[in-house]
């Protein structure tokens, strides 16, 4: 088995004042293809952890090891294009760039990753859109989408750098039930074909849907054992 992520005594603090202690000695180990989710009331670190995971904060002690890189002592740099390679997000709002098509907006994910070529950027942009079921819909503008395809869209662009960790922050939060089943049963299909999937949710038919649940509580990382 392969281990995407490794956190070893992980914390955060917030500096205050007065101090925040966010994440307290979090020990977690998520191997590929797992489907983990995340859930925790208002206030109990879930944004402090995605940030965590994804790269975009580091921790204040303790050491993260991403897909099997120690995260600890890299570069801005480097975490950057590590993050690069290995995340994709999808976060509650779409963050689609409202006068750009379908295609435009995925293909706009590689435009800072010079070793693809522009042409294979749209091809690979278009095969992204087929994976989530819009391979019909590639010139249409976010304006014309439902929500839910325009989540679809963005999970599409999560996916085009190829990444190992798809990492979703409520990402049916702003759809209805059956935009939501949808993009849920393509979080599922993705999971199916071997994706890592880390899911943060405050809705536990969303959590359910997981391999495994984490609540965190007060900062701390509790698995909950599911009845067989
Ligand atoms: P959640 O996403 O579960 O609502 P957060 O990770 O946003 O929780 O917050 C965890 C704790 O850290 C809360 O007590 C919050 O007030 C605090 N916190 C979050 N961000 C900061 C910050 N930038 N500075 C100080 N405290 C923060």
């Amino acid at each position: 088995m392969t281990t995407v992520i490794e956190f070893r005594g992980v914390e955060r603090t917030y500096p205050g004042p007065p101090p925040v202690p966010a994440l307290k000695h979090c020990d977690l180990v998520v191997q590929r293809g797992e489907y983990v989710a995340i859930v925790g009331p208002s206030g109990s670190g879930k944004s402090t952890f995605l940030n965590m995971v994804g790269l975009l904060d580091a921790p204040t002690s303790g050491s993260y090891l991403l897909d099997g890189t120690d995260t600890t002592a890299l570069s801005d740099r480097d975490r950057t294009s590590l993050r690069g390679r290995t995340v994709g997000f999808v976060f509650q709002s779409f963050h689609l760039v409202p006068h750009r098509s379908a295609l435009e907006n995925v293909a706009l994910a590689m435009v800072y990753n010079r070793r693809v070529p522009r042409v294979q950027r749209a091809q690979q942009a278009e095969e992204a859109l087929a994976k989530v079921g819009l391979g019909h819909r590639i010139d249409a503008l976010p304006t014309t989408l439902s929500g839910g395809e325009q989540q679809r869209v963005a999970i599409a662009r999560a996916l085009v750098a190829r990444p190992q960790l798809l990492l979703c922050d409520e990402p049916t939060g702003n759809l209805d039930t059956a935009s939501a089943g949808k993009v849920l049963a393509l979080l599922d299909g993705l999971h199916a074909d071997g994706m890592t999937v880390l899911v943060i949710t405050h809705d536990r038919d969303v959590a359910e849907r997981g391999g495994r649940t984490i609540t965190i509580r007060d900062g701390s990382l509790t698995e909950t054992a599911r009845p067989l």
